[in-house]
């Protein structure tokens, strides 16, 4: 067996400082690679470097028990395991052999590794990450420290699945875990949760700004242009922040509320941050209430889809928005902002949004068969409806079955999911117009567009958000740029439909900027079917009247204010 023969130099009080190769035989040689005239005489840590504390407990050992051999394992410089076994033949030297398990080491070592941690990223896991937070509390405690606990998750994680695959999803993964990683300092910690959910420790913090400068530089960094197969995405996230000693004593707590704070940064849309507050656990719980009850919806069809007209220049009413409602047993009617942004999330949507698409359709129907001049009947589709596998089929079967004219349906999209992936929207609005059916781009304006992507859009009208007919008003510069979209629009050749139209001042200015078609309050409130019926009788196009929305006449003949 590999061997070894150390002679022990000791200080003056005979306590040992160092060991001396005496003598190394062939195996040891063979073994660690050194030569024996290159080591005997000189010092065992100079050759093996680090290794002092194994000697000194192993000599200790040897010395305090009396018995002639003990055992340690140690790692040297060259990453080899040794399990050494030493005895002292004679006093002052120490006879040492190597046992070479650098192998079973490893093995076990990969183990421990593998159970704490993330396979994909190699980042800690879930359980090292709470050891190791529950590690520094102690010491924060001690130091009177303050400590962030960091919650992230990506925003439309399943999107990137869905629609690039899952090879780049964890791609993406793997980014995301290095980038957060290189805004971190020495001695915090990041680790992968599961999912697309990371948590990160930041040590020493001295104040609430200084958490928030960290997050700002890890929002930066995640913000970064992520490249896949040569096309750029920016991915952004929600984060929440608990804070030690003031939002809990002990990791499980730090960790669930800074989950709260995320939670809540989720509600308040994509790329926010939030520090947790003790209110924001009812609101959670609120959100996770209406998650329940929205399951129950869907099962007992607690839904009603209410209509919007869209009027042209001259006042007839041309098509009308299908937007759906939640009747709720105890509380009454909950607009879909309460509700749709859950159900996205949940998954829930895609149930949600076929029933709508097929309320909507066969309402259309029964306003043919009831002699109602045909309009165009606009549907909401929802980022997961829009990345759904078998949305052409979902489509195709609805309208096969309500028998409606595809041409009289519009199917509504926002620019922001549009120009999400927007070679992928391409192909899916390309085979969606293969139907027959019409696309509109809806919330224009207030995404990032391209112009080279909106051209090639296969989209047959353009909504202008909301936003821009309020400030066209009480400003010139709101004027302005509605009439740049409205310019553009007409280049583009797509029909433009300006949101939330809700004073004359409003309709007089985008008429003279020749909009084509208006939707909002003036003309008419969001409808259930019944009244939208009767509003269609008269103000469709060839309606009982000469087909001028409501407040037109209104103001011609009386002057009223609506
Ligand atoms: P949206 O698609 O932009 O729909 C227009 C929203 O503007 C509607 O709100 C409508 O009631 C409101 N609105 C119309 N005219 C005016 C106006 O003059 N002033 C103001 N302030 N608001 C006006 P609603 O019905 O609450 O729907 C909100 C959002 O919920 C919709 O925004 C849409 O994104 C979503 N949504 C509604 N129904 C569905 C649906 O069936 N499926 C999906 N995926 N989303 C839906
Ligand atoms: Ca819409
Ligand atoms: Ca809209």
């Amino acid at each position: 067996s590999a061997f070894a023969l150390h002679e022990i130099i000791c200080d003056a009080d005979g306590k040992p400082v160092d060991y001396r190769f005496l003598l190394a035989n062939p195996a040891f040689e063979r073994m660690t690679g050194l030569k024996s005239q290159n080591i005997v005489g000189k010092r065992v840590l100079e050759i093996m470097p680090d290794t002092e504390p194994y000697w000194i407990a192993i000599y200790g050992e040897v010395a305090l028990t009396g018995q002639p051999r003990s055992f340690i394992q140690f790692a040297n410089d060259f990453g080899k395991y040794y399990e050494v076994e030493a005895f002292c033949p004679e006093p002052g030297k120490f006879a040492v052999h190597f046992l070479d398990c650098t192998e079973s080491i490893q093995h076990k070592e990969k183990i421990e590794h593998m159970a704490y941690h993330d396979a994909l990223t190699d980042l800690p896991n879930r359980y090292l990450f709470r050891d190791r937070l529950q590690d520094m509390l102690g010491k924060a405690v001690r130091n009177q420290e303050r400590l962030a606990v960091v919650m992230l998750d990506l925003d439309d994680f399943k999107l990137v699945n869905d629609t690039l695959g899952h090879f780049a999803g964890d791609e993406l993964l793997k980014v995301i875990g290095r980038r957060a990683t290189s805004v971190l300092r020495r001695g915090d910690m990041i680790a992968r949760l599961g999912g697309d959910e990371f948590v990160l420790l930041i040590e020493g913090i001295g104040n609430a700004e200084s958490v928030t400068m960290i997050v700002e530089k890890l929002r930066k960094a995640i913000y970064e242009p992520w490249l896949y197969n040569s096309v750029a995405y920016h991915v952004t996230c929600k984060i929440g922040i608990s804070l030690f000693p003031e939002d809990g004593q002990d990791a499980d707590t730090l960790m669930k509320h800074a989950d709260i704070a995320m939670y809540r940064a989720k509600e308040l849309g994509k790329g926010y941050y939030q520090f947790y507050l003790p209110t924001m656990e009812r609101q959670v719980s609120q959100r996770m209430e209406i998650e329940v009850e929205l399951h129950r919806a869907v099962d007992n069809n607690e839904f009603v889809v209410y209509y919007q007209p869209q009027v042209d220049q001259a006042g007839d009413i041309v098509g009308v928005e299908a937007l759906v409602r939640w009747e709720h047993p105890t509380r009454g009617l909950v607009m879909p902002m309460e509700f749709i942004p859950i159900a996205e999330e949940s998954g829930l949507i895609l149930k949600i949004g076929t029933w709508v698409l097929q309320t909507a359709c066969q309402q259309a129907k029964q306003w043919t068969v009831a002699g109602i001049s045909p309009v165009f009947m606009s549907v909401n589709l929802s980022a997961h409806q829009f990345h759904q596998q078998d949305l052409l089929t979902v489509v195709s079967d609805i309208v096969a079955s309500s028998e409606i004219s595809p041409q009289r349906l519009v199917l509504e999209i926002t620019e922001t999911v549009a120009m999400g992936n927007a070679e992928h929207t391409i192909r899916v609005l390309q085979e969606l117009k293969s139907l027959g059916i019409s696309i509109a781009l809806d919330d224009f304006g207030i995404g990032y567009s391209s112009l080279i992507y909106l051209k090639r859009f296969p989209v047959d009208s353009i909504k202008i958000d909301r936003s821009f007919i309020h400030d066209m008003e009480s400003n010139s510069e709101g004027k302005i740029i509605v009439q740049t979209i409205l310019a553009l629009t007409k280049n583009l050749q797509y029909i433009a439909i300006a949101e939330g139209v809700e004073t004359f001042e409003q309709l007089e200015i985008l008429k003279e900027l020749h909009c084509d078609q208006m939707q909002g309050y003036l003309f008419s409130k969001p409808l259930p079917a019944v009244e939208m019926t009767q509003l269609l009788q008269i103000y469709s196009k060839g309606g009982d009247n000469n087909g001028i929305c409501p407040p037109l006449e209104y103001k011609q003949n009386s002057g009223a204010s609506f």
